[in-house]
């Protein structure tokens, strides 16, 4: 019998799990795994937690349906009929600057402006700022390598660009400090739009035109009835049935003529192969004794604090709001990045007449106390819209370290770290730290690393 451990029960260790079972038993290999996982509970970073009437989400609450990844594992799990998007609402989001919302241009191609007319109208931009970013139809190409995010979009369409529409929505995405994220890593499409179209408007024109959804639809973005957790919940079933072992951590590997032995305050056991999928910090220390460069290179991935707090709060005095929410522009005075009406934005997460608000830190911002940050969200708040009520209820969240950053040079150093794997033979990794951070790329990567596994194993003759 083949043996497979996975290290790390969040989302990329239980599809690992999930995939080496479903391969298994279609070429009827036999094959244990086991998923040792530190924690009491998987999931990792997704968690939705029922609070009395309430639900909210301790991490992520939507997945992108254009990258398909996640929502093929969803109905693989027997939920498609779970999976909810977004409650209509136009506009869906606001970016507030000079201490006021505005709606997002439409049409936005990820955080580029793909039609002139709604760059001309916003007022996000000044008007020098639109002549700016006017320019981009005209600048000559940048450079082919690597360059930080900030300087990408400044280059092509100017600082206010930057600061007041693409830096508070790739913060609110990636979290750290978006100026320097590496933009091969994170936007490989624009950079490839820029090779292709020179302009990044005309080619997001372009794009645009045969891309499915949009922001204001309420088509991009997905979750499930009952919040993200349903798929950690269907997904521990498989890990029951396989074996997983809570408040296990895994402390040191050793690797000997081709097997794998793992130790922990649980005990040893051996495999035949093994999937590290938890954070690269913790990968890096596992391997650390064994290959001091691959453990020195997975260290080299930088984390950033991450923290959620959630309000609950009557409807009736609360401030008026629309749409799901608000991205805060740099200057703003704000710690939060942005908040979203949870309980707009999805249906069934809170009963009638309660409002739910998320508030989401990241970097300096993440690193207070929960008390710290529950202060902050409701004073950052009361910034935007207004005085409000007293909240009925405030959970806060806090992921240190809790975000990989994709620092210029990402690409070069995954692949990198991806020969350094190619030097022993069952070992695999996998997660958030190497090849995207969104929940499908996460889905994506477990999965491939168990398929590699598989094959690897299949093609070994019984002992
Ligand atoms: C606040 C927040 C909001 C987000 N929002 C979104 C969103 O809306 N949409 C989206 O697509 N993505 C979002 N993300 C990103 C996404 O949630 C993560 O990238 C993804 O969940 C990471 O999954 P993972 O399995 O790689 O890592 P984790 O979820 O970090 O799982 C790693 C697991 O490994 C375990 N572990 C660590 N060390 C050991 C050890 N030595 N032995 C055993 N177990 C160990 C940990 O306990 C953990 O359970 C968000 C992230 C955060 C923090």
């Amino acid at each position: 019998m083949n043996r497979v451990a996975v290290v790390g029960g969040g989302m990329a260790g239980l599809a690992a799990a999930h995939e080496l079972d479903r391969r298994a038993a279609g070429l009827a290999l036999p094959l244990e795994v086991v998923l040792f996982e530190a924690e009491p509970r998987l999931g990792g970073k997704v968690r939705t937690v029922r609070a009395g009437p309430y639900r909210l989400e301790a991490g992520p609450d939507a997945v992108v349906r254009y990258k398909p990844w996640f929502l093929e594992l969803v109905r693989e799990l027997g939920l498609s009929g779970d999976v909810v998007g977004t409650q209509p609402a136009r506009p869906a989001a606001l970016i507030v600057k000079g201490g006021r919302g505005h709606p997002l241009p439409e049409g936005l191609n990820v955080v580029i402006p793909s039609k002139l007319g709604p760059l001309v109208r916003t007022p996000l931009l000044s008007p020098l700022g639109k002549l700016r970013a006017a320019l981009d139809l005209f600048l000559p190409r940048g450079p082919e390598g690597d360059e930080p995010f900030g300087a990408f979009v400044q280059r092509r369409l100017g600082r206010e660009v930057w600061e007041n529409l693409a830096a508070p929505l790739t913060g609110g995405i990636y979290g750290g400090d978006p100026y320097e994220l590496s933009t091969l890593a994170a936007f490989p499409m624009l950079k490839d739009l820029e090779k292709r179209h020179r302009s990044l408007i005309l080619g997001s024109l372009h794009a645009m035109r045969k891309r499915r959804g949009s922001r204001e639809g309420g088509s991009l973005f997905a979750s499930l009835r009952g919040g993200l957790g349903r798929v950690v919940e269907a997904l521990t079933r498989t890990a029951e049935r396989v074996g997983w072992r809570p408040n296990a951590p895994v402390e040191r590997l050793e690797h000997d003529e081709g097997r794998w032995r793992l130790y922990g305050p649980w005990g040893s056991e051996g495999f035949d192969a093994l999937v590290l999928a938890a954070p690269a910090h913790a990968a890096g220390e596992l391997l650390g004794p064994l290959d001091p460069q691959l453990a020195a290179l997975l260290r080299e991935i930088p984390y950033g604090d991450t923290a959620t707090v959630t309000l609950a709060f009557a409807e009736e005095p609360f401030p008026k709001v629309s749409g799901h929410g608000v991205l805060v522009a740099a200057g703003e005075g704000s710690r939060a990045r942005g908040f979203t009406w949870l309980s707009r934005k999805w249906a069934g997460r809170a009963p009638e007449g309660k409002l739910l608000v998320r508030a989401y830190f990241s970097g300096e911002g993440a690193s207070a106390n929960e008390e710290e940050l529950a202060k902050t969200a409701i004073a950052d708040l009361e910034r935007i819209v207004g005085p409000v009520p007293e909240p009925e209820g405030v959970w806060v969240y806090r992921w240190a370290a809790g975000m990989p950053q994709y620092t210029v040079g990402h690409l070069d150093r995954v692949r990198r770290i991806e020969e350094g794997v190619r030097r022993w033979t069952g070992l695999e990794l996998a997660g958030a730290a190497y090849r995207g951070v969104g929940l499908p790329e996460v889905v994506r990567d477990g999965r491939a690393a168990a398929a590699r596994i598989v094959d690897l194993l299949a093609a070994r003759p019984l002992d």
